[in-house]
């Protein structure tokens, strides 16, 4: 366009570029946080740099186990001529993902009450339009995975927040309780629990389930809930999982496989409903309906071919949990206080001063990365990962400790 009609145009329209909706999710402190973490806080050049130990987020830090890669060659060798169709939830997968459940969720799941997502990520979205509408309230507690409150407010919904108890991080049952209004349609659970490493009792489970059924009883809608569990399978010796689908049948199982086999560019996972539910159905049309309009949101051909492979794969679990086992009795022999997480690949240990994000910025500058509290809404508190080298967690000890003494010097350490 010529320079002349470029400026008659920018004088003529004035309006913005982009949606309100966009500018919505991108103002949400969390999201923006976020964003501002991964896109301009310097930190994708920082994690590259000699030396630096970068223990933010759950990516991996070796080379892909050749099992994962074989499964994937295999699944990308056509085998007809539909093999790259467009695909929906392709039954193989769906059998391999519902025979793996059962393990781990003691329920009679099949493959009709599975459906492929783009990862977890795209069954809590696709699970959360499929009963909720714009204005709707969905609860979940804090601190949370960071991006529910994008995915709810794309959706128009409303993220309604409860703190967890500190400092166990247990639900807090009747603070949810009181946060249920007669708007609530949905309730998000994450266990085992990213950021804290909690994995829910079933007591903690029956009680949530009895507190759901009142208040969906109470103001004749039904309340579900969303169980995000992509860590199900992360849970260490002498921990028991129980899925909250196992107590409340309105329950959406919403599982991912980037945890498990540390590939979350790799984008598979799935929602599943507990067999036998009288609205599976609707909800299961839904849905589709929503994965289509949404954009094809399906796993890609080749991803749901390996499922049945991948679902023999995991994580070295074990060798996990002597990294949180490193981690945690080093922490606290230098002075930190750190629960030690049940399951995922966390570590949840408090800031030695109550600015979490000064603390994390020092211990950045000592050339150890790690999240703050505060973009988990959760001030006081830092997140380390795991999924780093036995060698890296080795080398940022010594930083970890020289950050807790400068930053506990002459004052009291907190009570
Ligand atoms: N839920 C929780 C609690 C997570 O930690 C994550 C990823 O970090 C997800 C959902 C999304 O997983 P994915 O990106 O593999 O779909």
């Amino acid at each position: 366009m010529q320079d002349h009609v470029q400026d008659h145009v920018r004088d003529h329209v004035r309006d913005r570029a982009v949606s309100r909706r966009s500018e919505r999710i991108r103002a949400a402190a969390p999201f923006r946080m976020l964003f501002d973490f991964l896109n301009t806080s310097g930190y994708q050049e920082r994690r590259h740099e000699p030396g630096v130990c970068d223990l933010t987020f759950g990516d991996p830090h070796e080379l892909q186990m050749p099992a994962y890669v074989d499964a994937l060659r295999e699944a990308a060798v056509p085998q007809d001529e539909l093999w790259f169709a467009y695909k929906q939830s392709e039954l193989t997968a769906q059998q391999a993902a519902a025979t793996a459940l059962r393990r781990v969720v003691p329920l009679d799941w099949t493959a009709d009450d599975v459906r492929m997502t783009t990862g977890g990520f795209g069954a809590i979205t696709v699970g959360m339009k499929a009963v909720a509408d714009p204005g709707d309230e969905v609860v979940y507690t804090l601190p949370p995975w960071f991006l529910y409150e994008g995915i709810a407010l794309e959706a128009g919904l409303v993220p309604v927040k409860v703190p967890a108890r500190q400092p166990s991080f247990d639900l807090d049952l009747e603070a949810i309780a009181a946060a249920i209004t007669p708007r609530t349609r949905i309730v998000v659970v994450n266990t085992p629990n990213n950021p804290s490493g909690r994995v829910y009792p079933p007591a903690t489970l029956t009680a949530l389930s009895s507190l759901l059924e009142q208040a969906s009883a109470r103001h004749g809608r039904r309340i579900w809930l969303i169980s995000d569990e992509p860590y199900n399978r992360i849970v260490f010796e002498g921990v028991d999982f129980h899925s909250p689908a196992e107590f409340y049948p309105w329950t959406m199982l919403c599982y991912s496989y980037g945890k498990t086999l540390l590939a979350p560019g790799q984008r598979v996972g799935y929602l599943a409903i507990p067999p036998g539910l009288a609205e599976a159905d609707e909800l299961m049309e839904a849905v589709g309906t929503l994965q289509i309009a949404g954009g094809w949101l399906f796993p890609n051909a080749v991803m749901q071919y390996a499922v049945p492979r991948l679902e023999e794969l995991s994580i070295d679990v074990p060798a996990l949990q002597r990294k949180r086992d490193r981690l945690v009795d080093a922490l606290r022999e230098i002075g930190y206080r750190v629960n030690v997480p049940e399951g995922t690949f966390y570590l949840w240990p408090e800031s030695p001063v109550p600015d979490d994000v000064s603390f994390v910025d020092d211990l950045a500058r000592r050339g150890v990365l790690v999240m703050p509290g505060t973009l988990f809404e959760t001030p006081g508190w830092f997140r380390i990962c795991l999924t780093a080298t036995a060698e890296t967690i080795e080398a940022a000890i010594p930083r970890l400790r020289e950050a807790y003494v400068h930053a506990t010097a002459g004052q009291a350490v907190r009570s």
